[in-house]
This record gives C-alpha cells, structure tokens and sequence, in this order.
C-alpha cells in the first residue's frame, strides 16, 4: 500500500489494485476515513496509521459509493467508527450483488476473509439531499449527491483542507465509467464543473489515481470526461461512430479491461437514449 499524498492534515493511500484511493483527513477533533481497501495487509497498514494518529479524535468512515472496491473493509473499522453514507447506498436494492462481488474477490485469489464480509446497514449521518453540510469534530464538510456512475454516490468537500472528494469521478487514470445513467452522469459532471469553479478547492482526490492539487489539471480532467460524455451522447442518441482512436489517446491505461468498461457504456447509452 503506497501513499501517494502526505500532509499534516490529509493522507492518501493508493492501493496495488486498481490504484484505488483511500483518504484520510486529520481534523483537530477527528479522523475521517474514506473507502479503505482493498487487500487485508494493505488495509492493516491503513489501520495502524489511524490508530497511531487517533488519540482523542473521534473516527467517522465515509463511503463516496457502495461498489465492492470501496465498501471491502466496512467490516474492519465499524465498530469504532461513526459511518457517513447515503440515503441512497442504505436503500441500494443491489446490495447483495456487491456482497458477492467481494465474496469472489477474496476467493479467486485464494485470500481468506479477514473479517465478515457486509454490508453498512445503519449509519451516525445518512445523506438524502441533493446537498448537505455538517460540522464534524468543528470543522465544515459539504456533500453532493452524485448519481451516474452508481445510483449512490456522493461527493464530499473538506472546508479546513479544501479537499474535494470524487469518488470515482475525475479519475486521471480512467474515463467516466457508467454503470447507472448516462443522463445522470451528465448531470453530477456539470455539478462538479460548478463546484471546481465556485470552491477553494486545494486537493482533489478521485477513487482511482493520483490526486492533484494542479487546477490545470483538475479543468483537464472535467474537460476530458465531458468529452466522453458527449460522444456517449452522439452514439446512444443520433448514432455517431465512436472516436474509439481519440479515446484512446486521451486514456492510454490498462486497454484490455477499460475496453470492455468502454463497450458497457456504449450499450447503456443505446438502451438509455437510443430512439427504438
Ligand atoms: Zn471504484
């Protein structure tokens, strides 16, 4: 497990797999926790650095989406944590489904559970408006329901850090994976366009890749997803040819399994918006 992001008051893992992000932040008063993953030795370390930084701090564990890779180790820290989630992952009727997906993750490579495997079924803050802001341990968050890629996501904004956290929207290292709704996504991308111009934002931290504090960047890769979508558009709706040779020069990474991402999002976008 590698950490790709350290500062006094903001810690990034990235693990081996998928190089899927896990934050930290380190209030005064608290300890936020964000999607620890994904294998058992990589999220003991993520456990040693919480409890070597915890002292009186209270633990909230926060889940931008309820896909497999992000929910492995509810299990592992929610005893001791305050759980912050989504009206919307509580009521996921695919709960189970994400369950399983974990189930054959730890048994195709012959890893034992290291804690039950389940499911958050109760959390301390559920989040069920299109946007919300709390006060946790004295410091300020703000969180955006973000549908598209899953039907229960969420962004979150750390005021004190200027951290914002995607989920797995702008990811550097992959283009906009749909799972639920194009339409959808469309929407939570314009949201993170107003959000990237209206806040302070520092540090952006998405569900996979490396974080970037460069705005140049952080424009890059809304401009990038934007131009996903709207191809997405244009071959779901009107039928367009896909430009498959653009695509995959703007996203040359790990093409045998984004390609078959990449052919997931073009049937959605037919059955979404093809004109049958
Ligand atoms: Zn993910």
């Amino acid at each position: 497990m590698k950490v790709s992001f350290e500062h006094e008051k903001l810690v990034v893992f990235e693990s081996e797999l998928m190089q899927t992000t896990c934050t930290l932040i380190i209030g005064e008063r608290h300890l936020l926790l964000v999607d620890p993953n994904w294998l058992p030795s990589e999220v003991e370390k993520i456990a040693q650095r919480v409890s070597a930084l915890q002292g009186d701090r209270s633990l909230y564990l926060y889940f931008t989406h309820s896909d497999y890779d992000h929910i492995i180790a509810y299990e592992r820290f929610c005893d001791q944590a305050q759980v912050i989630v989504s009206q919307a992952l509580l009521s996921n009727p695919e709960w189970h489904q994400q369950l399983e997906e974990i189930r054959q993750f730890y048994d195709q490579y012959y890893l034992a559970p290291p804690w039950p495997v389940s499911y958050p079924q109760r959390a301390d803050l559920i989040i069920a408006q299109p946007a919300e802001r709390h006060e946790i341990g004295g410091e300020v968050y703000h969180f955006y329901q973000a549908l598209g890629h899953n039907r229960d996501g969420l962004i979150a904004f750390h005021e004190t850090t200027g951290t914002l956290i995607t989920g797995d929207y702008l990811c550097g290292v992959e283009f906009p994976f749909i799972y639920y709704s194009v339409l959808a996504y469309q929407k939570t991308l314009d949201l993170l366009g107003r959000l990237l111009n209206d806040l302070p934002v520092k540090t952006l931290v998405a569900g996979h890749g490396a974080v970037t504090q460069d705005k140049q960047e952080m424009q890059a890769r809304w401009q990038a997803s934007q131009w996903y979508l709207d191809a997405l558009v244009a071959y779901g709706r009107d039928g367009r040819g896909f430009p498959e040779t653009e695509l995959w020069r703007k996203y040359p990474y790990f093409q045998h399994i984004q390609k078959k991402y990449h052919q997931a999002n073009l049937a959605l976008a037919k059955r979404e918006l093809g004109r049958i």
